[in-house]
């Protein structure tokens, strides 16, 4: 529109100018000098703009037609942009702040991993040093291999947690999600005091179930010693000494099971790997067990000969609890049935069960430690409440997950899923 009433504006000077000169005998030389004028009053206005656009911040020179309306619009965008930019810029100094005032360690990172701003909680976590280590390679000035390795291999899925290799050794736990086009966010938390809480409580059960062992030994010892000489005793103690020697044995179930989850779970980060051919294990489980229970019907389907490499003794002590409650929770004349099979990039080792089934409200909650669906449905079967945790612990210790589908009345299925490592 603007455009429109210049070009009409300098199409009457021109005519104007024309007939003015026209009038005095001299059209050509008014139109020329016109035009001359016309270009001298743009350069000159040119001038002004090249003037302002030096130091944009100021308001635009009063300019009046095309060139005034040009420098109002550039004004308005450029008031915009600078307007957008401080509301970013306060965003970013408001979270920055933020973290600056977090207790865990926060390190931003380029995509070429290098250190774009951190908090002074990492700086004694990762030995980093402010401001100096600003657009350092982040991987360059943090000594530690599990470290670098997790930060590296790009998955994130799962936090990091490593043992420092410096001194003092402290325990971190490293997060890191992804933002922008390839940026990096980690969190560095300090768990130092958690692991030694936790290293604490499994020494002492450790230590407790340990030394309460010689004891019980003794016991269950003089207790199978006057059990086979039955006939010094009168008929009630008889009965008495056979219940003591019954709970004697659970006992010691219940104390082989509790050491066992201990040196589990302390050896959870390094533990043995041996290639485990899972199809034999499954195979040598159902002797055994076809022997403790002949009457039952143990089904093997095996569709693949993938091995684990893992512990073998742990997967043992797994599969066998998952079979064990299968056989315990089922009756009689219903089959257990073990499948191992490969689905894409995971193995699935399943054991069924065409029993009592669990309800649903129990399953979130059934691998913890003696948790029990049926106080007296465990105490009949003489079952310890530790069977899944050790499960759980195992199936942890060789990156796998434990999934539980079961139904009142129909049946469970407990299958382990182990990634495949290729
Ligand atoms: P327990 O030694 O008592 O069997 P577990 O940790 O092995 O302890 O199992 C926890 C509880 O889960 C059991 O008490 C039982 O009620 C339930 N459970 C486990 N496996 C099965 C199964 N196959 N069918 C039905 N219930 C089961």
């Amino acid at each position: 529109m603007s455009w429109l009433s210049s070009a009409s504006r300098i199409f009457f000077l021109i005519a104007g100018a024309a007939a003015l000169g026209w009038f005095y005998g001299y059209p050509l030389a008014l139109v020329a000098a016109t035009l001359l004028a016309l270009v001298l009053f743009w350069l000159y206005q040119l001038r002004r703009v090249q003037l302002w656009l030096e130091e944009p911040t100021r308001p635009p020179p009063d300019i009046y037609g095309i060139w005034g309306d040009l420098l109002a619009r550039i004004y308005i965008h450029q008031r915009r942009h600078r307007e957008i930019e401080q509301n970013l810029q306060s965003t970013v100094d408001y979270l920055q702040d933020s973290f600056a005032s977090m207790r865990a360690g926060v390190v931003m990172v380029d995509e070429n991993g290098a250190i774009k701003w951190f908090n002074e909680a990492v700086q004694p976590l990762l030995g980093l040093r402010y401001p100096d280590d600003t657009g350092q390679t982040l991987t360059n000035l943090v000594r530690e291999p599990e470290f670098n390795r997790y930060f590296l291999q790009g998955n994130y899925a799962e936090s990091l947690q490593y043992c420092t290799v410096g001194e003092p050794r402290s325990h971190l736990q490293v997060e890191i999600t992804h933002f922008g086009t390839s940026e990096r966010l980690l969190f560095v938390h300090d768990v130092t005091a958690t692991v030694r809480m936790e290293q604490i409580r499994r020494d002492f059960v450790g230590n407790v179930s340990h030394e309460l062992r010689t004891p019980l030994t003794v016991i269950t010892g003089y207790l199978g010693t006057f059990l086979s000489d039955t006939q010094s005793f009168p008929a009630p103690y008889t009965r008495a000494l056979k219940q003591m020697e019954e709970q004697a044995k659970r006992m010691e179930t219940l104390l082989t099971d509790l050491l066992w989850l201990s040196r589990i779970e302390s050896e959870e980060r390094q533990q043995k790997q041996e290639l485990v051919d899972i199809d034999a294990l499954l195979h040598e489980l159902s002797d055994e067990l076809g022997c403790m229970y002949p009457q039952r019907t143990l089904v093997i389907k095996s569709g693949t000969d993938h091995k684990i490499l893992g512990d073998y003794r742990k997967l043992h002590s797994a599969i066998s609890n998952l079979a064990l409650n299968a056989i315990k929770y089922s009756p009689d004349d219903s089959p257990v049935t073990f499948s191992w099979q490969r689905q894409g990039r995971y193995c699935h080792l399943s054991v069924q069960d065409a029993g009592e089934g669990i309800d649903a409200i129990h399953l979130p909650r059934l691998t913890e430690r003696f948790y029990r669906v049926d106080d007296s449905r465990s105490a009949a079967t003489g079952g310890t409440g530790l069977g899944l945790a050790i499960v759980k612990h195992v199936a942890a210790a060789h990156g796998a997950e434990l999934k539980i589908q079961s139904k009142l009345g129909e049946g469970s299925t407990f299958t382990l899923v182990f990634p495949i490592k290729e």
